[in-house]
């Protein structure tokens, strides 16, 4: 599957960096050297310095620093709303 990564640090800023892989809205559009990719679980700008697009596989069994975004994963397994703005829930824009 199509993916473009989210570094996180999730024990702090010293801590390894764990890749969190979001499904792109418009694979296409990537040409590599973006600033920044959309992504399906925000309808926000997106990813920055996203750092392009791979296929991933679906199983991350044994990848234990990665894994994938479970509201993509949402969006892709039961035909959801791409517009769906799951992170951003009671927040005003
Ligand atoms: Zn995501
Ligand atoms: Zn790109």
């Amino acid at each position: 599957m199509l993916a473009t990564a989210e570094r996180t640090r999730p024990d702090g800023a010293l801590g390894p960096v764990k890749t969190i892989w979001h499904v792109p809205v418009d694979p296409q559009s990537c040409d590599g050297d973006c600033d920044a990719h959309r992504i399906l679980c925000d309808d926000g700008p997106g990813i920055g310095i996203p750092g392009g697009i791979r296929d991933v596989p679906r199983d991350l069994t044994g990848r234990s620093d990665e894994r994938w975004c479970p509201p993509c994963l949402a969006v892709i397994e039961n035909g959801a709303s791409r517009h769906l703005p799951l992170r951003r829930k009671g927040l005003t824009r």
